[in-house]
């Protein structure tokens, strides 16, 4: 079985890493991995490298970096601004997300929210861990909760195209938005929807699109998950 770590550290051949308290629980008492054992490891920012371990105790360890696997690929801006939602369905929407390329995930209170709390540092953990999942080298930013009246305040069109994910038909359908764009902020509503005065601030919005998903009514977590599906398969 491959071994893939996210290191919260500077990378390069030849260095010496302590792993923390939890990675040296996890290699120990689940993975049960043996002195020697190769690992690969990415930090986010420096690439992949092939890894050793080189010590391991109940509490800590090292490991020693060897070589260079994948130089770190340039990234594509692609964000999800999305309502919070039910714990679960939150963070099965950032394991999705993360494992689709999204690079910034910012969840939004709009009028009918009805989840206003968000464990930014738990989404983070699961990003992560999605990311070791999927060999993806990068790391998505997780921003605190933003109000959607600041999200639509700040778009402009130095700004990536924002996408409304718009369940009424009224949007265009996903190959007429993403023509001629590279980077794309996906906006989608909480289960209750957008309220109408929230609308009518989207559609005054310079630098946005209503994107339409089909004839059903997607949950929330589907219509995040089917965009990003579909503008990074393009
Ligand atoms: N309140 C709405 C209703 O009952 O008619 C449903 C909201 S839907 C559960 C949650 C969000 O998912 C919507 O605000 C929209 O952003 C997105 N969505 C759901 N279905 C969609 C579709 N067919 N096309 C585009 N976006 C969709």
């Amino acid at each position: 079985m491959q071994i893939r770590l996210f290191i919260d550290r500077d990378l390069t051949v030849g260095a010496t890493v302590p792993l923390t308290e939890s990675q040296a629980h996890y290699l120990r008492n689940v993975l049960r991995a043996e002195l020697g054992a190769e690992l690969f490891v990415f930090n986010g920012k420096d690439g992949e490298f092939a890894a050793v371990l080189s010590s391991l105790n109940k509490k800590d360890g090292e490991i020693q970096i060897c070589r260079l696997l994948r130089e770190q690929p340039e990234k594509r801006d692609v964000r999800l601004y999305f309502s919070p939602l039910k714990r679960d369905c939150t963070e099965w929407v950032v394991e999705k997300a993360t494992e689709l390329g999204v690079t910034r995930i910012v969840p939004v209170i709009t009028e009918y929210t009805s989840v206003k709390h968000v464990n930014t540092e738990r989404l983070r953990l699961i990003a992560i861990e999605a990311c070791e999942q999927c060999r993806r080298l990068d790391v998505p930013e997780i921003s605190e909760p933003v109000a959607l009246k600041e999200l639509l305040i700040a778009q402009n069109d130095a700004e990536p195209l924002l996408i409304h994910l718009d369940e009424t038909g009224r949007g265009q359908k996903a190959s007429v938005v993403f023509s001629g764009i590279e980077s794309a902020a996906f906006l989608v509503g909480p289960e209750g929807g957008f309220s109408e005065t929230e609308r009518a601030l989207i559609a005054e919005t310079p630098h946005t699109a209503g994107m339409d998903l089909g004839e059903r009514i997607l949950r929330a977590e589907t219509a995040a998950v089917s965009a990003l599906a579909l503008f990074m398969c393009r």
